[in-house]
């Protein structure tokens, strides 16, 4: 397994530096053994790393696109070739299997440098003409600049490829960040910073600080941060919301993602589909298949593809190539999934498949008979379970369907347009798939949600949006003045 070569826990002005604060230990939660430990850095270490972040700011926004992007180049080569390391790093600090992992290394975080490089040299601005005066000689043109420094503060599912949207965007961009990663994925995180270290960013361009929430709180309250990128739950998001205030932010938060499953869908397709939207990274998915919707003429036959196909996962060790379901990141994942599932059992719904764990380890469970009532049906459960909820027409689904507060992922499954494009209208979600998993992810398509699931959209040019400012600048290109005087009206 990889080991970590830096010589300190946070990275600051292009140093590695002892953290000031405590020691947090870092457990695999497959086996409950310390893996490692990092110090985290209190308020005063936060506050340095901002004002490294703001000083790299002054110099690195000047920089011209085409060497941003050629380092942006360089780092999607590293990257790739410490994939193994740092995806060994990932399994090893929240459990999810070395192929997720590297399928998160791979497939997310080490393409987009490629991709940042590729949008910020094709970005463009915008020449407008005059719509005030009658004159050709008056040019408004629009531009976007760099915001500044950029907080991204991550959460441990995707614990490496989630902060790497905003860090490696910013920096393509000519912005500078300061990054507090989960307390529960902190050694994967020192190891993608040594990317920028080794590709030859300059010093303060990404700054690295551990801790947990408090951590993350200073940073959102430091006045250097120009704009917050946050991932993480609905109750943290709220207060990160409140204290960036009007700064530029992005918030990325929990879900509770239908899939609806129509009386003409492809069954054995919508099967595959809950399969991956419910018990991927068992279940610790935003955009997990929270709720399964099924028409009730084929439940039935639904019920028994889909449970054909759950007996076939296997939980366990995520470093067994064979695994597909490792162990729940933390206790408190467990806890809320065990409450859901003992809720809905209370309320009459049934488990058919699964239901029990060992440890951290949890069965992919099939639990039909979900009603609105139960709080698996309303809230986020991050854990394997396929909640069925039956329906008998459209309007009840779409109503089910958009009745939490979440808004992030829907899909709906049908072979008719009419009703595809009926669904796509109607879902109050950020993203709705026809015919494909809640857990599908286009990695140049506007990603976030509606409701409480957030605000703002990431990746592509709406990153772009995002850490940059617009402006305009007008120019009056008249040869010579009116001569009447300055004009008042
Ligand atoms: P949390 O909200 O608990 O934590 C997210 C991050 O915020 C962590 O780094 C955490 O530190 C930090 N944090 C905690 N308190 C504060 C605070 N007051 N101010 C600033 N930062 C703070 O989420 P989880 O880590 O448990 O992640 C799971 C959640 O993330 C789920 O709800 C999931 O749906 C959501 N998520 C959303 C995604 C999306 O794109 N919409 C993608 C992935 C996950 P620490 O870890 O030390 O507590």
């Amino acid at each position: 397994m990889a080991t970590i070569v830096s010589g300190g826990d946070a990275y600051i002005g292009g140093s590695w530096t002892e953290g000031d604060g405590e020691r947090i230990a870092v457990a695999n939660p497959a086996t409950g053994e310390q893996i490692g430990s990092v110090a985290a850095s209190t308020e005063l270490q936060v506050d340095a790393a901002v004002a490294e972040a703001a000083r790299a700011f002054e110099s690195w926004r000047r920089t011209s696109v085409l060497e941003r992007a050629e380092l942006c180049r360089r780092a999607h080569l590293i990257c790739l070739e410490r994939v193994d390391e740092i995806s060994e790093m990932i399994a090893a600090e929240v459990g999810k299997t070395v192929a997720s992992a590297r399928s998160e290394m791979e497939g997310g975080t080490a393409e987009h440098f490629r991709r940042a490089a590729e949008d910020v040299l094709r970005h463009r601005g915008q020449v407008l003409p005059s719509t005030m005066d009658m004159v050709t000689s008056k040019k408004v043109i629009v531009v976007q600049q760099p915001v500044g420094v950029v907080a991204a503060i991550s959460p441990w599912n995707f614990p490496v490829d989630i902060a790497a949207i905003p860090i490696v965007y910013g920096l393509a961009l000519g912005c500078t960040a300061v990054w507090k990663p989960s307390e529960h994925a902190p050694l994967c995180a020192q190891l993608f910073v040594e990317v920028f270290e080794q590709a030859g960013f300059p010093d303060g361009v990404v700054n690295l600080v551990h801790g947990r929430g408090e951590t993350g709180a200073a940073l959102v309250a430091n006045p250097g941060v120009d704009a917050v990128v946050f991932t993480g739950s609905v109750a943290t998001g709220e207060r990160v919301a409140r204290e960036a205030g009007l700064r530029n932010r992005v918030l990325e938060l929990g879900g509770n993602g239908p899939q609806i499953v129509l009386a003409d869908a492809d069954i054995e397709r919508a099967a595959d589909a809950a399969v991956r939207g419910c018990f991927y990274l068992a279940g610790q998915c935003c955009t997990a298949a929270e709720r399964v919707l099924v028409h009730e003429s084929i439940k039935g036959e639904f019920l028994e593809t889909l449970l054909a196909r759950t007996a076939r996962l296997r939980v366990g060790d995520p470093f067994d190539p064979e695994t597909d379901l490792g162990p729940l990141c933390t206790p408190e994942v467990l806890e809320r999934t065990r409450l859901h599932l003992d809720d809905a059992v209370a309320k009459g719904a049934r488990i058919l498949a699964g239901g029990g764990h060992d440890g951290q380890f949890h069965e992919p469970t099939v639990l039909d008979g979900v009603t609105s009532e139960m709080l698996i049906a309303q809230e986020e459960t991050f854990g394997p379970v396929a909640p069925i909820i039956g329906f008998r027409s459209n309007a009840e689904a779409i109503a089910i369907a958009n009745e939490t507060v979440y808004g992030l992922t829907a899909a709906v499954f049908t072979e008719s347009l009419v009703d595809a494009w009926e669904f796509a209208d109607e879902l109050r979600h950020g993203t709705v798939h026809v015919n494909e998993s809640t857990n599908y992810w286009d990695q140049l398509a506007p990603f976030g949600g509606m409701k409480k699931s957030g605000a703002g959209r990431e990746l592509s040019t709406w990153m772009v949006d995002a850490l940059t400012e617009t402006k305009q600048i007008s120019f009056d290109l008249a040869r010579s003045g009116r001569g009447s005087g300055p004009d008042m009206e």
